[in-house]
């Protein structure tokens, strides 16, 4: 993407994985989105779908960057709808007290399958 630099948060560890400056395992791109696996390694497959241009939540996010990750949580989750998962939970975390840890703009999918048993705990705090 063209002035990427621009529009990126030098201390924000998500810009720096858009950067390539951290590696990442990545699922999806677009020009204005990055899908990748939550480092964690909590749910399988358990994917985070970012803005390229740096914002902290939906509090400050444009329409325009919400709409782009809409489209690709859309694309994202019937594609492993496509691979055998039954469902998806879909979530966001906006502040500290919601939970958020990282303060750049990021959906959590969580692929499903029937009967997986889990128990999703979106507020670590
Ligand atoms: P939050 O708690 O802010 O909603 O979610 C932040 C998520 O980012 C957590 O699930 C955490 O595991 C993930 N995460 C934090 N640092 C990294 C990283 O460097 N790489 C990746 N792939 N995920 C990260
Ligand atoms: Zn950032």
């Amino acid at each position: 993407m063209k002035n990427v630099e621009k529009q990126q948060n030098n201390d924000c560890i998500f810009c720096k994985i858009i950067k390539g400056e951290i590696p990442c395992k990545k699922l999806y791109e677009d020009e204005q989105v990055l899908a990748f696996l939550d480092i964690s390694g909590d749910y399988k497959d358990h994917t985070l779908v970012i803005p390229k241009r740096h914002c902290t939540n939906v509090l400050d996010a444009s329409n325009c960057r919400l709409t782009a990750c809409a489209k690709a949580i859309s694309k994202i989750s019937n594609e492993f709808i496509k691979k055998g998962y039954n469902g998806v939970n879909v979530f966001n975390n906006s502040g500290e007290c919601a939970g958020q840890s990282v303060m750049h703009l990021h959906f959590h999918i969580i692929p499903r399958k029937n009967g997986d048993g889990y128990n999703i705990n979106t507020n670590k705090n």
